[in-house]
């Protein structure tokens, strides 16, 4: 038995560059494009000697909703649905947004335990959005660059928790 972590955030926060690193290998697509990633992805993922099962999103905005997006609107829920535990994702360089807040307010309502990533940490830019996390609600979030791999050891101590 493994535990389902699924990370859930609004297009181009980066959840697919973590699922990618999780994973160890380039499974889901990354783009600047939002919305890119069309099915929901798993993968087994391996993080300081714990091992997971993690689920990557699309993450689409409520405003885009049409049948194709209103479907992957509805894998973002069923992924929270299943998950043991949620990793929801901010961009620390951008700060809060509606969409943020419209996410949040889905994986609040499922009651699930939410670790709170502020991926794109690398740079003095993302301070004032690192601030910004905590009005999510979902405590202290935790600093992290996907990109660059930051962040790893406390994203590893979350889980454990969980595990
Ligand atoms: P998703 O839509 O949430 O799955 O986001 P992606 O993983 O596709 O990433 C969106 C964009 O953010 C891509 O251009 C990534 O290269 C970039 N990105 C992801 N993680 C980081 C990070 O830690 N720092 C920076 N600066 N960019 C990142
Ligand atoms: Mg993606």
């Amino acid at each position: 038995m493994t535990i389902t972590v699924a990370i859930i955030g609004r297009p181009n926060v980066g959840k697919s560059t973590l699922f990618n690193r999780l994973v160890g290998r380039k499974i889901a697509l990354v783009d600047d494009r939002p919305g890119v990633t069309r099915d929901r992805r798993e993968g087994e993922a391996r993080l300081h000697g714990l091992t997971f099962t993690i689920v990557d999103t699309a993450g689409l905005e409520e405003a885009e909703v049409d049948s194709l997006q209103a479907r992957m609107r509805q894998q973002t829920e069923q992924a929270i649905a299943d998950a043991d535990l949620i990793l929801f994702m901010i961009d620390a360089r951008v700060g809060i947004t509606p969409a943020d807040e419209h996410f949040a307010a889905m994986v609040r309502t499922s009651g699930k335990p939410v670790a709170l990533l502020a991926n794109k940490c690398e740079g003095r830019a993302a301070e004032a959005g690192l601030l910004e996390a905590y009005s999510l609600g979902f405590g202290e979030p935790i600093p992290l660059s996907a990109e660059h791999g930051i962040g790893m050891p406390d994203l590893s101590d979350v889980i454990s928790e969980v595990i």
